[in-house]
């Protein structure tokens, strides 16, 4: 079995209309390409920033600017197609009542949680334009609260996958790294994952991005193995051609921790796949 689950209809860009992208051939690309890829379960996960209703969640600048669709239209649309109905959320500490009515209240197979924002303030550890780096705080600080965010996110019981882990590496050597050992940082992640039982993602997308890497990097995977862990396989792909994208080096890696299985989702009910062959 491999599954791409975390998965989004249309890049991030601007310009990109919900009209334009959750259109039935749009859909059709996505489905031909996990074929070819040998890819049997594909969900969509759309960010939840997209949607207006996840305005009752957090008031960020970027999810005013962004939040336009309508998040029934969103679940009505996947439900008639053979994707998986996923969504991408952030984890809103403070907002977790509002963030379960919100995801109880549809029939979602899957929930990705994520952190992509860090601390009281605006800014997030991967994005231009509201970028953590540009303020005084030091990696080691950044890195330390980052994983404090993950954890919370895991132990928060929201969501079924945990997003791109370490996504706080994103940018390599292009922003300052930390000087502690990075154990010290996973720790208080590895424990949460443990402890919630939440699955955690292996994802293609760091090898697209400045890291050049998986998301989580060998010594996380290997401690989050250590702590009992199972694994959700996804490329977090903005197009078509990215389903998939360099499955050949997560079924290597998973396969060098000695994980066989991958958690397969439907109606938020988790259930063991053996791990497949990338076909492509
Ligand atoms: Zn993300
Ligand atoms: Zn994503």
């Amino acid at each position: 079995m491999l599954t791409d689950y975390h998965l989004h209809l249309r890049p991030d860009d601007e310009g990109t209309t919900y009209e334009r992208y959750f259109t039935a051939e749009n859909v059709e690309r996505y489905l031909d390409a996990a074929a070819r890829a040998g890819i049997e379960e594909l969900g969509v996960s759309e960010h939840v920033y997209r949607f207006r209703q996840a305005l009752d969640l957090w008031s960020h600048p970027l999810w005013i600017e962004n939040g336009c669709d309508d998040l029934d239209a969103y679940c009505q649309f996947v439900r008639a197609t053979p994707l998986r109905l996923g969504i991408e959320c952030d984890y809103v500490p403070g907002a977790e009542e509002r963030t379960a009515a919100m995801l109880e209240a549809r029939d979602f197979d899957y929930v990705v949680g994520s952190v992509h924002f860090i601390g009281e303030g605006d800014a997030a550890v991967d994005h231009a334009g509201f970028d953590v780096w540009e303020g005084a705080g030091d990696a080691d600080e950044i890195w330390r609260r980052y994983f404090e965010a993950v954890a919370a996110c895991a132990r928060s019981g929201l969501f079924d996958i945990l997003a791109h882990p370490d996504l706080v590496k994103v940018w390599g050597r292009a922003r300052p790294l930390p000087d502690r050992d990075r154990r010290f940082f996973y720790e208080p992640a590895v424990e949460a994952i443990a402890e919630s039982g939440i699955a955690v993602e292996v994802s293609t997308a760091g090898l697209r991005k400045p890291i050049g890497e998986l998301y989580p990097g060998r010594e996380f995977a290997a401690m989050c193995v250590e702590a009992g862990a199972a694994f959700a396989l996804s490329s977090d792909a903005h197009l078509p051609e990215q389903v998939g994208f360099e499955y050949g080096r997560a079924t290597e890696f998973l396969d060098a921790l000695g994980v066989g299985e991958i958690c397969v989702f439907e109606q938020r009910q988790r259930s063991l796949a053996p791990l497949g062959n990338r076909v492509r």
